[in-house]
């Protein structure tokens, strides 16, 4: 059976012009009430930046997990992130209730600005102690924990965040400034003055926390529509931050694949590839009327027989002991490259025939005299460029007759190449 009260018809009561609604809470239907409290720590907004940094975290831990001497650099950015990300989550639901948890967040985020800070330290070489970070800790949580007895608590707390983590930056610039500026010149001081600008904001935001307190529009707290400017810009920072620890490390695994291309590996001294550069680059100075350059062929005497009598091992100690002779006296201009086997090739750059033949002489008394556990000589051959030598090769060939010299006049000596 149908019910008819629907079809019954009813009188609309005459409409009533408009009045300006009042605001009405999102997603509720019932009758405009009193404007609802602004809606306050986007979770959502929180949870993605962490998200994001969590990301970071992960990737950085799988990089110092594959790294072998720089781990714990990369490991320091992954302790950064991690602790970043961890941070903010303090700031989302169901974590957020009551002071610890944010105090803890506010430690954490300062922790993960030390942790970047000796991963960059780290980076360059530079193992800085771990007492003035804890140090600097305690002292935040001191001043967190007495900020509980302060009227304006809260701001001061954002502003220990701030301080501690522009100092930080600080620091790092000051790093980047020193030991970075000589492997990367231009990237550097870019990212330096990138650190100084976000050093410069956190100040700022510190003072402002101290003297207005920490509600302001850009604070974690603000309404809705103040923080998707906020997220915006941490994750934007996030960004380049993470850009500059990548660019970091990307430049030093590729600057040190190019010197392992360019080594030998036993030796320790460029290979026949990183010499041949060497060479190519003065030659061609020399060839467009720069200063000329003279070269050395080093062959060690009856080598086969120390491989037979000391074995091969012994052998492999004369080539390094020959090696570092070799390196130590030459100059620091000078460039020393295993051309193969037990032969070594010497660049001596801005060098006359005299001074080459007077430098391999001391050369070769270097190497017998620097007491190896099996006596060993050499002999050398010594070219220089002259104008006439449109190719390398040529130079090459005339230091490789004079060593053939050598070898035939007896061993032991050294043989000039007449031009
Ligand atoms: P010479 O005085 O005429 O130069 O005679 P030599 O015995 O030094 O020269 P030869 O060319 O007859 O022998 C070179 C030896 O060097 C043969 C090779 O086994 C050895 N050799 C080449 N590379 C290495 C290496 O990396 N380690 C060791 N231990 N031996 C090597
Ligand atoms: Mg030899
Ligand atoms: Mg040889």
């Amino acid at each position: 059976m149908r019910c008819c009260a629907g079809r019954r018809k009813t009188r609309r009561p005459p409409r009533r012009a408009r009045e300006p609604r009042a605001p009405r809470a999102p997603g509720t239907l019932g009758p405009p009430s009193q404007p609802p409290p602004p809606v306050t720590a986007q979770p959502l907004l929180i949870a993605l930046v962490s998200v994001q940094f969590l990301v970071h975290a992960l990737v950085w831990a799988m990089t110092a997990r594959m790294a072998r001497r720089w781990r714990e650099a990369e490991g320091h950015f992954a302790l950064f992130w991690f602790m970043l990300a961890t941070g903010l989550m303090l700031f989302v639901p169901p974590w957020d209730s009551g002071s610890a948890p944010r105090n803890l967040a506010d430690l954490l985020i300062i922790a993960a600005s030390m942790c970047e800070h000796r991963g960059l330290a780290l980076h360059w070489g530079r193992r800085l102690p771990l007492t003035p970070y804890a140090l600097g800790l305690a002292a935040a949580a001191g001043v967190v924990a007495a900020s509980f007895l302060m009227d304006n608590g809260h701001g001061l707390r954002v502003a220990v965040v701030c301080f501690g983590c522009a100092a930080m930056m600080a620091a790092s610039v000051r790093l980047m400034w020193r030991q970075g500026r000589a492997a990367t010149p231009i990237f550097a001081p870019v990212a330096a003055a990138g650190y100084t600008l976000l050093a410069a904001a956190l100040t700022v935001r510190g003072v402002q926390a101290l003297m207005v307190g920490a509600t302001t529009k850009i604070s974690i707290d603000a309404p809705v529509h103040a923080n998707i400017p906020l997220a915006i810009a941490v994750l934007f920072v996030g960004g380049l931050l993470n850009l500059v620890h990548i660019r970091l490390v990307l430049g030093r695994v590729l600057h040190r694949l190019g010197q392992q291309a360019q080594t030998d590996e036993l030796t320790g001294a460029l290979n026949r590839r990183g010499l041949l550069q060497h060479l190519e680059a003065v030659h061609a100075g020399a060839a467009s009327g720069q200063a000329g350059y003279a070269l050395l062929m080093v062959d060690i005497d009856h080598f086969k027989t120390i491989n037979d009598q000391h074995g091969h091992a012994e052998g492999d100690r004369v080539l390094k002991g020959v090696s570092a002779s070799l390196r130590k006296a030459l100059r620091a201009d000078d460039h020393v490259g295993r051309w193969g086997g037990e032969e070594f090739c010497v660049l001596l750059p801005h060098t006359t025939l005299h001074d080459a033949t007077l430098l391999a002489e001391r050369i070769a008394r270097r190497v017998s005299d620097d007491g190896q556990r099996v006596p060993v000589t050499v002999s050398i051959g010594v070219s220089v460029y002259t104008a006439g030598d449109t190719d390398l090769q040529a130079v090459l060939r005339r230091a490789d007759g004079a060593l053939y010299e050598a070898k035939a006049a007896g061993r032991d000596r050294v043989v000039a190449a007449l031009s």
